[in-house]
Formats: C-alpha cells, sequence, structure tokens
C-alpha cells in the first residue's frame, strides 16, 4: 500500500473561494495545492473567447457588483476593469419592459403618464401588505400586489426553481427591488464592473505565484482516500464531503445553450427575461456585458433543471435545516474549512464570496 500524498494547504475547487484563500496563504508563506474536477479554472465564472472571437460566459452571464471598497481593492491587483452597468428587459405580453420595475414599467404596461410621487400612489394602492415576510410570494405581493407579481414573478420564480414564490425565503425575491423613478439599472452597487480582460485572465494572475500549483481535471472525491493535509480547504457542496449522510442538500441547476448569429445587435440590452412563455427563463447578449467588438454576436439561454452541475443553493426552511446538521459537523473539525456558494449553500454573489474567503484566510493566517 502505497502512503497517502501530504500537502500543507489543499484546496478544492479552483472558483472565487478556493483560489481567493490560495492566493492569500501563498502570500503568508504557505505551500498551496488547487485541485480542480473541472479542466479549467475561475469556477462558474470561467469566461474564453469562442470561435466568432467574442467572449463568452460558459455558466451563464457574470455581471461583478459590489459595495466593498475591500473587496475591489483585492481584485484590483489582478486585473483592470471595464465599467458596465447592467440593464434587464422583460417580456410581458407583445412588451419590453424595465425589471426592476419601475415608474417606466408601470406607464407602458398599464398606459399610464405617473410622474415619481404617482408611481409611489399606485404601489401603495396595489400592494397587498402581508403579517410577516417570511417567504418570497410575501415580499412581491407586499411590494407590488398580484397583478405585477403575476406578470413578472411567478412565472420566472417557477421556471428558475421550480417551486412557488411561496416555497422560497424571502431572500430569493428581495435581491429585485421595486422603484419609483426612471433608474432601470439591474444593480445601484458603488462598484459596476467588468474585469477588462475577463474572469479567468483575472483568475489566472491571482493563481499566478510560485507557491501555488493547481491540478486540474482531479476530482477529490475520487483521490480523497489518498491524499493527507495540514490545512484542507472545501469549495464544493458540503453534503458531498460527508457523503450526503444525514441527506442530499437539493441545489438547482442550468442547461446553457450558447448561440451565435451574424447580426450587430440581437436584444437592445445585456439581458431580457421571459417571466411567462418559453422553457428558458432569460437571453443574455454578451457583447453589452464584455464591449466585444468582433463580428456578429454571441448569446446564451438558460434552462432551469434539476439535473446537471450543482448552481444554486435553493433558500427555503427545510433545505437550511439540512444544511445546518451539516454545518455541525463542520464545526467540528480541526483542519478543514468550508468557504464559499456550494460549502456555506448560501445564494452568494461573486463579491460576497471574496468577502467570505478573505475572512476566512485571515482567520487561517492568524490561529
Ligand atoms: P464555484 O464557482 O462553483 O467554484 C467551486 C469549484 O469547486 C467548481 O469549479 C467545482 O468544479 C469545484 N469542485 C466541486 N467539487 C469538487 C471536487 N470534488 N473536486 C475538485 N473540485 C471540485 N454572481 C455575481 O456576483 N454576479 C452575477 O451576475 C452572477 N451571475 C450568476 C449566474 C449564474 C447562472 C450562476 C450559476 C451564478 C452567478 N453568480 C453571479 C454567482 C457566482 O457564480 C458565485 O457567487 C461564485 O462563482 C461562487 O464561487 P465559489 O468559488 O463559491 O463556487
Ligand atoms: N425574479 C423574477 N423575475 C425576474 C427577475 C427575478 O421572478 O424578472 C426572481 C426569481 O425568483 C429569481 C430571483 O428573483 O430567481 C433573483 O433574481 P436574480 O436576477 O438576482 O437571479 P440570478 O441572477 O441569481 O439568477
Amino acid at each position: 500500500m502505497t502512503s497517502p500524498r501530504k500537502f500543507d494547504v489543499l484546496i478544492v475547487g479552483a472558483g472565487f473561494a478556493g483560489c481567493v484563500v490560495a492566493r492569500e496563504l501563498a502570500n503568508a508563506g504557505r505551500k498551496v495545492h488547487v485541485v480542480e474536477k473541472r479542466p479549467h479554472i475561475a469556477g462558474n465564472a470561467y469566461d474564453r473567447v469562442d470561435a466568432h472571437g467574442h467572449l463568452i460566459h460558459d455558466y451563464g452571464p457574470h455581471i461583478f457588483h459590489t459595495n466593498s471598497d475591500m473587496v475591489i481593492r483585492w481584485l484590483s491587483q489582478f486585473t483592470n476593469w471595464r465599467f458596465y452597468e447592467h440593464r434587464v428587459l422583460a417580456q410581458v405580453g407583445e412588451q419590453l419592459l424595465p425589471i426592476p420595475i419601475n415608474r417606466q414599467t408601470l406607464n407602458k404596461l398599464y398606459g399610464l403618464e405617473l410622474d415619481e410621487a404617482g408611481a409611489a400612489e399606485f404601489l401603495a394602492k396595489v400592494r397587498e401588505p402581508r403579517e410577516s415576510n417570511k417567504t418570497s410570494e410575501d415580499v412581491v405581493l407586499s411590494s407590488v400586489g398580484h397583478d405585477l407579481c403575476d406578470k413578472f414573478f411567478r412565472g420566472y420564480t417557477k421556471k428558475q426553481w421550480g417551486l412557488d414564490l411561496s416555497e422560497l425565503s424571502a431572500g430569493v425575491a428581495a435581491r429585485i427591488p421595486t422603484r419609483t423613478n426612471d433608474d432601470d439599472r439591474y444593480f445601484t452597487d458603488t462598484y459596476q464592473l467588468m474585469p477588462d480582460q475577463g474572469y479567468t485572465a483575472m483568475f489566472q494572475n491571482m493563481l499566478n505565484h510560485p507557491s501555488i500549483e493547481v491540478s486540474l481535471s482531479f476530482d477529490f472525491a475520487l483521490e480523497r482516500p489518498n491524499l493527507s493535509w495540514n490545512t484542507l480547504i472545501y469549495t464544493g457542496p458540503i453534503d458531498q464531503f460527508y457523503n450526503c449522510q444525514f441527506g442530499k442538500l437539493p441545489y438547482r441547476s442550468i442547461q446553457f445553450e450558447h448561440g451565435h448569429q451574424s447580426v450587430d445587435q440581437l436584444q437592445s440590452v445585456g439581458t431580457v427575461n421571459y417571466p411567462n412563455d418559453h422553457a428558458y427563463t432569460r437571453i443574455t447578449e454578451f457583447k453589452h456585458l464584455t464591449g466585444s467588438q468582433a463580428k456578429g454576436t454571441s448569446y446564451v439561454y438558460e434552462f432551469p433543471s434539476n439535473e446537471g452541475d450543482p448552481y444554486y443553493p435553493i433558500p427555503r426552511q427545510e433545505n437550511e435545516a439540512l444544511f445546518k446538521q451539516y454545518a455541525a459537523l463542520a464545526e467540528q473539525e480541526t483542519s478543514v474549512y468550508f468557504v464559499g456558494r456550494l460549502a456555506q449553500y448560501r445564494y452568494y454573489n461573486m463579491d460576497q464570496v471574496v468577502a467570505a474567503a478573505l475572512a476566512l484566510s485571515k482567520k487561517i493566517i492568524s490561529a
């Protein structure tokens, strides 16, 4: 029998969580080995130039936005930025309307001419206050009432999650604000920027350190019996780490259908949402996000599904309870740390993963 291969720091997963910790620990003098089961780095933020010369996001549109000076400062060591504010339209009937719902959405949908105060009054009349704001249905009904809920939220949510709004925690729909002014940006964060050479190039720079080694197409679950470590950072699904001993944690997947057309522009904004018709939730045209000048245009359709790679933790009470059982095991570990969207079972944006990974690195370095 051969003895297990010994690592100082072993990191499972080369997404934001794994790579941020890798760089911080390498900077602090540790010898780091990152293993990734896919054939590429950057996790779900992975991007690449397609056959038509367009930078595309293989795992769906990734738009960077944050209010954190600290996060932007840290990432700026590895990339320059391109200013980009994301805009989204939702197709309702024959109309394409701004989402998040704003004054223009109400005026166009209902044929009104409301000013800002009028839009606020309109919403005050249609909203249906609930006793508590526990579910996503509570959140949407109490902010916009049932008609807007049915037109913009109920169908989209059913497609995206395979669940009704009432079956999801409040935080899911609370990601989408309601506005009475004409602001049609999807996000209002202080920093709304895209890495100017793409995410993968930013990750390459992050991992470019003499104390970091990377092994791709390396599945930790398969190799585990042959490995040992002083410190393990795990960024994959937490239930898999514990052989799903309390049952499988549900994660939602998406099938991405990429396409290309020879026209200059497919749609007027980065993303068009389809809340009510079609099996897909949204279409994203990459050149809006990346500024690509190549000929034609590349885009992606998203078809949510239960089959496939785990992309989204599903925020609802019973899943949180199951996660807590795994989290209790994780707390007892002395040399294993769990961080990231899959390992912490949190509906994190990229900047939140960076912040969580920086906090964990600090804790490990100062231990
Ligand atoms: P991941 O990127 O999932 O990385 C985990 C890595 O671990 C993966 O590469 C996986 O292959 C690897 N791994 C798992 N198990 C093993 C194993 N056994 N052995 C080896 N490797 C393993 N966030 C935003 O801020 N803005 C957006 O616009 C945005 N859009 C999104 C759109 C979609 C469709 C999706 C799915 C997510 C989006 N996100 C967005 C969220 C963003 O992708 C995540 O916050 C971030 O990428 C999570 O980083 P992570 O390192 O935690 O996980
Ligand atoms: N949502 C919706 N209609 C929309 C946009 C969003 O019902 O047009 C709801 C839906 O439940 C979605 C959630 O709000 O899953 C969060 O939307 P977001 O765009 O933040 O999702 P992500 O980009 O993370 O997939």
